[in-house]
């Protein structure tokens, strides 16, 4: 991406958050809860790890292009901080809530914690539609959101990223406006930045890149010939787009995508290449001359080897669960399964890859842009990848052996193997005072 290309679409999939559904804090605390009865963790340990040790919330004044005044809520929530600095990204969307952001935040130190990563979880959000903004009215808003929280950010105290919403550019600025502040650049403050500014190479694919990889090994260990699966795609945006590109540069079949405006189905295999560029130029998955439409729903039932949802929390729930018809999800998204939706799938022997494992590529490349910015040291693109690939595939074996041992989920195995971690580094420190 060019640092003039407009801010990315804010999300790849309409919101499926009806008032009955698990909502994503109540599903991060069930997560955990089965955790710690797993690891019999302390009521205490469980009671803190539940909540976040410091939620921000802000008020971000805009002047607009017309001279007008708009005001806008922000937050960032640091979980935890026990294994190192927070970590976690930045969600530019209309969605944006509190609780949204506690339960991402918490879902970030697990992450951290399984694929060994020294740092704790952390999440920010503004709830603004991008879309609806001029790229200056957005800078305005994520300079005066970095700037509110300025205090709390930087390399040793909390390192924010992209997520939805938000991209290179969006941590330019952030980098741009806590360095104006210090009075010296501080280029660690931040990760997911543009190569010219000591960015990392890789990470922009590097999330879609990771889920790719845990997708083919869970592929593997079902004993599915990588040739010719079939996969859906939902959420065709900055991960689901990579992950369908690297799917089909392994062999499998792209049977359908979607994104916020509509779904298209081939049976004989949607060409990404042609996609991305009818993307490039519309702007949506839909018309896309390759493929038939499907409705939206649909494309969460079909039939294929290997379901990815890619775009945000909740899509799979206890209403649709029982009608999914893939082999194998594997979580582009943060949370896009519910507790109940799981549940159903461990019952039907749909083997779910946890979002904390399957999503961690772009975490790890984020800590490896960190540990390059740190030594002033920049590696080929080939060392990022091949260290990622090691990384994941360990974290992935680690997950199953633990899965295999235990005969739960893979997201209970996961989910207790960083809870675990989390709750040895507040043993080892002991509490203050
Ligand atoms: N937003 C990404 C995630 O949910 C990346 C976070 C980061 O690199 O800090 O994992």
């Amino acid at each position: 991406m060019t640092l003039t290309a407009p801010i990315t679409s804010p999300f790849a999939t309409a919101p499926t958050t009806a008032a009955t559904r698990t909502s994503p804090l109540a599903a991060a605390r069930q997560q955990l809860a089965d955790a710690a009865a797993h690891l019999e963790l302390d009521p205490g340990v469980h009671e803190m790890l539940a909540h976040a040790r410091r939620e921000m919330t802000i008020s971000v004044p805009l002047r607009r292009d017309d001279g007008s005044l708009a005001r806008f809520t922000g937050y960032r929530v640091q979980h935890n901080l026990a294994r190192g600095p927070a970590k976690g990204g930045i969600r530019f969307s209309p969605h944006v809530d509190l609780d949204e952001v506690r339960a991402l935040a918490m879902w970030m130190t697990w992450k951290c914690a399984l694929v060994d990563i020294p740092y704790g979880g952390a999440k920010g959000g503004v709830t603004i539609d991008p879309r609806q903004y001029s790229r200056g009215e957005i800078e305005r808003v994520t300079r005066r959101y970095a700037s509110e929280l300025a205090g709390f950010i930087g390399p040793e105290k909390d390192i924010p990223a992209p997520d939805i919403g938000t991209d290179e550019q969006s941590m330019a600025w952030i980098m741009d406006t806590i360095s104006i502040g210090r009075g010296h650049t501080a280029p660690g403050s931040v990760t997911g930045k543009p190569l010219g500014l000591g960015g990392s190479r890789g990470r922009g694919d590097a999330t879609s890149r990771g889920v790719a990889t845990i997708g083919l090994a869970a592929l593997d260990s079902r004993s599915l010939p990588r040739r010719g699966a079939t996969v859906a795609v939902q959420g065709y945006g900055k991960v689901g787009a990579g992950t369908a590109r690297f799917f089909a540069e392994a062999g499998l079949r792209v049977m359908a995508v979607s994104d916020q405006y509509g779904a298209i189905h081939s049976p004989d295999g949607i060409d990404t290449d042609q996609l991305d560029a009818h993307v490039a130029v519309s702007g949506t998955v839909v018309d896309f001359p390759g493929a038939d439409p499907l409705p939206p729903d649909e494309l969460l039932e079909l039939k294929v080897d290997l379901l990815a949802p890619c775009a945000i929390e909740g899509v799979l729930h206890e209403q649709n669960a029982p009608r999914v018809n893939a082999r194998i999800i594997v979580e582009g998204a943060n949370g896009p399964t519910t507790p109940e939706a799981d549940r159903i799938f461990h019952d039907r022997d749909i083997l779910v890859v946890p979002d904390i494992l399957a999503n961690a590529g772009g975490v790890i490349v984020s800590y490896f842009e960190w540990v390059q910015g740190n030594q002033a040291y920049w590696w080929t693109a080939t060392e990022v990848e091949d260290r990622l690939r090691t990384r994941m595939m360990a974290s992935w074996q680690h997950v199953l052996d633990e899965s295999t041992r235990s005969g739960r989920s893979l997201r209970s195995a996961a989910t207790a193997i960083a809870v675990g971690r989390v709750a040895e580094a507040h043993r080892l420190r002991g509490l203050y005072p």
